[in-house]
């Protein structure tokens, strides 16, 4: 039948939808397509479907459309306007009106990059997991699209090129076997067609919607991650590098199990043989049709190259990207090679174990340069030479070293041991095994002489040893089969001649499998490769049992570190910044990134001496020397430590407890009050955090009341904020305290908790005469006055070692962190006797690292350098000339609101409006990244997130401050509120 002209089409929009537009034909497989344009504009999608559509089928994408119109509106699917029946040939056909959904398509928006790819994942797996609820009798209908079914399509493998033939057999036959493991998995109505027609991409390069819900089908969700991994595969010259982005944006979004990447290399090929049987099939009914033989051209070009990749590689990779181990068998086999059931003998005739060697480092070694190995080992006075495991070395330059996978890329990880001894020295087998193989490759750089040893754990769990570079006679020596003993002497060490040209040495490489290959498994692998090689072969250290681990550090890109850091640690952890900064230097008050760019750190009140201070540096490094442990020792330091830290507080507060972080302090501190009182009631502050404990989410409405919370719990109440810029009552402090004498009125609390400085809050200081008014209710009824002095304490208001003494009340415990080790982690409970003896019911407090020597140094070490560097009156003088700056620059940007804070610790309140004070967090969140590109770190935080808090080390100087100054103010102008 042709297809009526897109001008009958529009007239039948214009009939049956009263939608009068003008009519594009879209292409369409057996359906009729047009975009329905209205006033210039594209506004919906008339699908016209073939008589021969079951019924049944156009229900189910009507009901699939409603469902997740319904359940998941965020889900970018076209939604389904009106349906109604057309007459045309003498055929009633179902037509169906869609929402237009903006954007291009995927196979027209350019070479995506691993954002897209990766939201492309992403997409899949929440489209799929709100189809997971729906279900339909058509999801079990015969279709040549469902991969359970895809067995049937063999019937028509005659169809497809001889060529494509043994894949297709191989391939669509093998999912016979795969059946049970896919049946066995949780069935669901899955999208089932990610292809490059059916994925939309916004103007912002990223995955805008879904569309074509025509291959829904019921099957294990891992097929549709097949499918979508299969044409995100085509047309990369390396198809891996697009499938992996892919599968890690979906498991971020929907955890893939290791069950079903163990069976998703056999699906995605499984799909690439559907579509080469399918498109063979249409194309006998279409010669005619360029898409199919140019989208036909893709498929096998990425047949050809996964080809290329074994099976096992690819499930390891598939595994790496999701964050496990990539072959798991490795820890096992290595988990063995640790026991005492293995007792490796030597490989070389030298004592590994004692004899220390020369390290090689072959970084930046020019290939020609690297012959005279054996007479720098003579001539160190060591007995052999080692080159370094994981090595990323440069001597590798020539074509044998050019990668397979991606143009341009080269070998270069060493994935063995090096042992440089003389050659014609002896070679031992360290372990009983059979030789595997033995070959002689002569070819320059290669391994010469080599040998493949088969070992295998207690479990028979086997795993090889390949020994290179020997003499070429091994070949004669050996034989596959043959068995050989711990101890027995294998080979010789080869001479460059026959060794491929290297200065003479042993290769020793471990594997946990081998991949189909033997004596010619590389040695060497492309850089992105590390993770996955590592573990197929581990560090053969493991066997020579060297005592110095001589493994260089891992030296990982930003995009590796950020791909890694998703894989590996739970997305619950946040970054600052559109860009994440790779920090890996400290310097007083500057941070350094990875490309030696200084930035000036505004943020980090925890280095609170400065980032790396010599004095606490060498305090922590003596003390972890000498001595680590525990509180059931008497030790001077933390005696030391306890007497001097009391010695900043007011009467009677003088007895010290330690932990290991400020959540620790509070949680210990909310302990000590509900002992000492017998009650459970906790009074906090709007808006204050207390820690990530889970007794102290309980306690942070900053937490509760917000994204992840579940509001007030039955053992706290919120006090309202004494918020002098924003509270109802201004600065009357003591007005706000009613809150609190009502609150002990309704239940006599356990405590009082505060900031006396709130931080995340948004840098607010109570109102003058609130926390003396508020002690005083709390204590009438009985309560404890908790001050939580992590954030603000040591000094750095300036005017006060504790923030609470500028308010003239002195509190029954105060809690530490933070600033208190430097960024050492160390907390600590600062109470008087009374409440200390209230503590002491008879139950033990044990905190293993708390109180450590250690810790004690670190902190002996900041309270030194805060007296002798004369830091608190710094603070006040910097903070002071600080905060002038601030306040004359609000004088010229009315985006600014509210300057505020002590000393060192200050906030500016940036606000759409002077009038409303409504929060301008777009402009503080704008602010931020400004400042950051102009080398100034600051944050913003804040129930609303618009205030910029400024809390930097407390060495930071006047011309910091100056600094700080300008690259604010450029960033206060580029957001666009000047009023000068
Ligand atoms: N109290 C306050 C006021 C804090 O700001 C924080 C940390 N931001 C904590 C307690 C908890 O400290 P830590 O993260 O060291 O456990």
């Amino acid at each position: 039948m042709t297809q009526p002209s897109a001008a009958l089409l529009a007239s039948w929009a214009a009939d049956l939808f009263g939608v009068a537009a003008s009519a594009t034909l879209l292409p369409g497989e057996l359906d009729w397509n047009v975009r329905l344009d209205v006033e210039g504009v594209p506004a919906y999608v008339l699908k016209v479907h073939h008589p021969a559509t079951d019924p049944s089928v156009l229900d189910l994408q009507d009901e699939i459309l409603a469902h997740l119109a319904r359940t998941a509106p965020e889900v970018a699917v076209p939604h389904l306007v009106a349906t109604a029946e057309v007459s045309f040939g003498g055929h009633a056909r179902r037509a169906r009106l869609l929402e237009w959904l903006p954007g291009t398509v995927w196979a027209e928006a350019g070479p995506p990059d691993e954002a897209r790819l990766r939201a492309l994942g992403s997409a899949v797996a929440r489209l799929d997991a709100a189809l997971a609820g729906f279900d339909h009798p058509a999801l079990d209908r015969p279709y040549r699209w469902n991969m359970q079914q895809a067995v049937a399509l063999l019937g028509d493998a005659s169809s497809v090129d001889e060529a494509l033939r043994p894949f297709v057999h191989t391939t669509l036959g093998g999912l016979d076997q795969l059946l049970p493991a896919l049946k066995a998995l949780p069935q669901q109505a899955i999208h089932n067609d990610a292809n490059e027609h059916n994925i939309l991409v916004g103007p912002d390069g990223g995955v805008a919607g879904l569309l074509d819900v025509g291959d829904v089908v019921r099957a294990p969700r891992v097929c549709g991650l097949a499918v979508a991994l299969a044409y995100a595969q085509l047309g990369h010259a390396d198809p891996m590098a697009a499938a992996l982005p892919v599968l890690a944006g979906y498991h971020a979004e929907s955890p893939v199990t290791p069950q079903e990447l163990a069976l998703l290399p056999d699906l995605v090929d499984a799909r690439l043989a559907m579509s080469v049987v399918n498109a063979a099939v249409q194309h006998r009914s279409d010669p005619e049709n360029s898409y199919l033989t140019i989208s036909q051209r893709q498929v096998r070009r990425a047949i050809e190259s996964i080809a290329r990749e074994p099976r096992e590689l690819r499930e390891a990779r598939f595994r790496d990207a999701c964050g496990y181990r990539p072959i798991p068998r490795e820890r096992r086999v290595v988990a063995w090679l640790q026991s005492a059931a293995c007792d490796p003998a030597p490989v070389i005739d030298r004592n590994l174990a004692a004899d220390p060697p020369l390290v090689l480092d072959w970084t930046r070694t020019d290939p020609t340069t690297v012959a005279d190995v054996g007479s720098q080992v003579s001539a160190s006075g060591r007995t052999f030479g080692l080159g370094r495991y994981r090595e990323d070395r440069d001597v590798y330059r020539s074509d044998a070293y050019a990668s397979s996978r991606s143009e341009g890329q080269r070998r270069t990880v060493h994935l063995g041991v090096d042992l440089f001894v003389p050659a014609g020295e002896p070679v031992f087998a360290p372990l009983d095994g059979t030789v595997h193989s033995v070959a002689y490759r002569s070819d320059p750089y290669d391994y010469g002489g080599v040998v493949l040893l088969e070992h295998a754990t207690d479990d028979g769990e086997p795993f090889w040893l390949l020994i290179g570079h020997l003499g070429r006679e091994v070949v004669s020596s050996l034989t596959p089969g043959q068995r050989v003993r711990r101890g027995d002497r294998i080979a010789w060490v080869g001479a460059p001649a026959e060794n491929g040209n290297w200065p003479p040495h042993v290769h020793v490489q471990l594997f946990v499998t081998l991949l189909g290959r033997s004596t010619d498994l590389p040695g060497v692998i492309e850089r992105a490769d590390i993770d996955v090689w590592e573990s197929i072969s581990p560090d053969p250290n493991v066997l020579l049992q060297m005592p110095v681990s001589h493994v260089p550090d891992r030296d990982r890109s930003k995009p590796e570190l950020a791909r890694r850091r998703r894989a590996n640690l739970a997305p619950a952890l946040s970054l600052s910044y559109a860009d994440p900064l790779h920090i890996v230097a400290g310097d007083g008050a500057y941070l350094v990134d990875a490309d030696g760019r200084r930035y000036l750190d505004l943020v980090n009140n925890v280095a609170h001496v400065g980032h790396g201070h010599p004095r606490v540096v060498s305090a922590l490094a003596a003390q972890a020397e000498l001595l680590n442990t525990n509180t059931r020792y008497l030790h001077g330091t933390i005696i030391e430590y306890a007497r001097r830290l009391a010695a900043t507080f007011p009467d009677p507060l003088s007895v010290v407890m330690l932990t290991n972080s400020g959540s620790e302090a509070n949680d210990l501190a909310l302990r000590m009050a509900r002992t000492a009182t017998g009650r459970e009631q906790v009074l906090v502050l709007d808006w204050a955090y207390h820690g990530n404990l889970g007794s102290l989410v309980e306690v942070s409405p900053y937490k509760f009341n917000r994204a992840g919370g579940s509001g007030p719990g039955p053992r706290v109440r919120v006090c309202e904020l004494p918020d002098p810029y924003r509270g109802r009552y201004g600065a009357d402090g003591p007005r706000y305290a009613t809150d609190v004498a009502a609150h002990c009125a309704d239940t006599p609390p356990a405590a009082f908790l505060h900031e006396s400085i709130l931080g995340c809050a948004g840098q607010i200081e109570p109102a003058p005469g609130y926390l003396a008014a508020a002690y005083d209710a709390a204590r009438e009824t009985g309560a404890l006055c908790i001050a939580d002095e992590v954030q603000c304490g040591f000094g750095r208001v300036g005017s006060h070692m504790w923030a609470f003494e500028a308010h003239g009340v002195v509190p029954d415990i105060v809690t530490l962190g933070k600033p208190i080790g430097n960024g050492h982690p160390l907390g600590a409970v600062v109470t008087t006797p009374a409440v200390a003896r209230a503590f002491q019911t008879g139950m033990e407090y044990f905190n293993t690292y708390g109180g450590n020597p250690v810790s004690c140094a670190a902190g002996l070490a900041v309270l030194d350098v805060l007296r002798d560097e004369r830091l608190m009156a710094h603070a006040a003088e910097v903070g002071t000339y600080l905060a002038a700056g601030l306040t004359e620059l609000s004088t010229r940007h009315a985006v600014i609101g509210d300057v505020r804070g002590r000393g060192l610790f200050l906030g500016v309140d940036l606000v759409e409006e002077r009038a409303t004070r409504r929060p301008a967090t777009e402009a503080a969140a704008r602010v931020v990244e400004l400042a950051r590109e102009g080398g100034v770190l600051l944050s913003a935080d804040g129930p609303h997130g618009n205030v910029l808090k400024i809390k930097p080390p407390m060495v930071l100087t006047r011309a910091d401050a100056e600094t700080a100054l300008v690259t604010l103010d450029r960033a206060l102008a580029m957001v666009g509120d000047v009023t000068a």
